[in-house]
């Protein structure tokens, strides 16, 4: 059997639930609770169309209406409410998709688009490190930029982009491919159109793979079917709660549906 492999969001989610984690990745009995998600799949076809828009004059989707178009085929329909919020959701998208088109029509191009949508891959002693990067530009400078797009967020800052788990993979799975070139990692909010942008320091960089290797090692060896759920604010919103209050010593505050049956 090859080593496991982690991507940010296994890692994320093993952060917020060792438990979820389990269910998510490790137990097949976690899979018929996933429940398809609207924002996921509006998030999906805006990645979707923005792949075509910069994977070069091949794809013929560079203008409004071609972008229109392609977010039209592109579109998936799972996880809305009803009609009325896939309704508003497509409405949403397409707004901001020719909102983004004019923007990049109006900036001029100080960079060349180098990948879109590309598996990246850094292999550590006890699992292999995964990483999805939206698009990877390269400046006139010669700064690789790392551009993720957050179609749920209206606001971001430099900050955020310092925070965040999977820019700091990106950034150091980009460092393996080209190592030494200078990069920095931007935020995209695809909702207003605001972006941020920050890059780590080669001494910031070994340090957060430090971490990484750590956090890694301890995900991969953790015993996962040992751990026990216990009650978080998360727990309300979470696709497992019905599997969890089966175990008997589910701590779930009173005010909360009452526990089912056994584990
Ligand atoms: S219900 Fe709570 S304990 Fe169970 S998987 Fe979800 S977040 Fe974790």
């Amino acid at each position: 059997m090859g080593k496991p492999s982690l991507s940010p969001s296994k890692i994320s989610t093993y952060l917020a639930c060792p438990v979820r984690y389990r269910w998510t990745y490790a137990d097949p009995r976690g899979r018929p609770y996933l429940r398809a998600k609207g924002m996921y799949s509006f998030g999906t076809t805006l990645h979707r169309v923005l792949e075509k828009f910069h994977g070069g004059g091949e794809t013929g989707v560079a203008t409004i209406g071609q972008v229109a178009a392609a977010y039209d085929e592109s579109w998936i329909d799972a996880g809305f409410s009803d009609a009325a919020e896939m309704a508003e959701a497509y409405g949403e998208g397409l707004q901001i998709l020719e909102r983004y088109v004019e923007e990049q029509a109006r900036e001029p191009a100080t960079s060349q688009t180098l990948f879109v949508e590309r598996v990246l891959k850094g292999e550590y002693e006890h699992f292999r490190l995964i990483g999805r990067l939206d698009r990877v530009d390269e400046r006139a400078d010669g700064v690789l930029e790392i551009v993720d797009y957050k179609s749920g967020r209206t606001e971001v800052s430099s900050d955020d982009v310092v925070a965040d788990l999977a820019m700091g993979c990106y950034q150091l799975l980009l460092s393996k491919l080209h190592p030494g070139r200078p990069m920095v990692a931007t935020i995209v909010a695809l909702r207003s159109g605001a972006r941020a942008s920050c890059g780590f320091s080669p001494e910031e960089l070994a340090e957060f793979e430090r971490d990484l290797v750590k956090l890694g090692d301890q995900i991969v060896t953790d015993e996962i079917f040992d751990r026990l759920p216990s009650w978080k604010p998360l727990c309300a919103q979470c696709d497992f709660l019905t599997l969890c209050r089966r175990h008997p010593d589910f701590d779930e505050p009173p005010s909360e549906v009452a526990r089912g049956e056994n584990w």
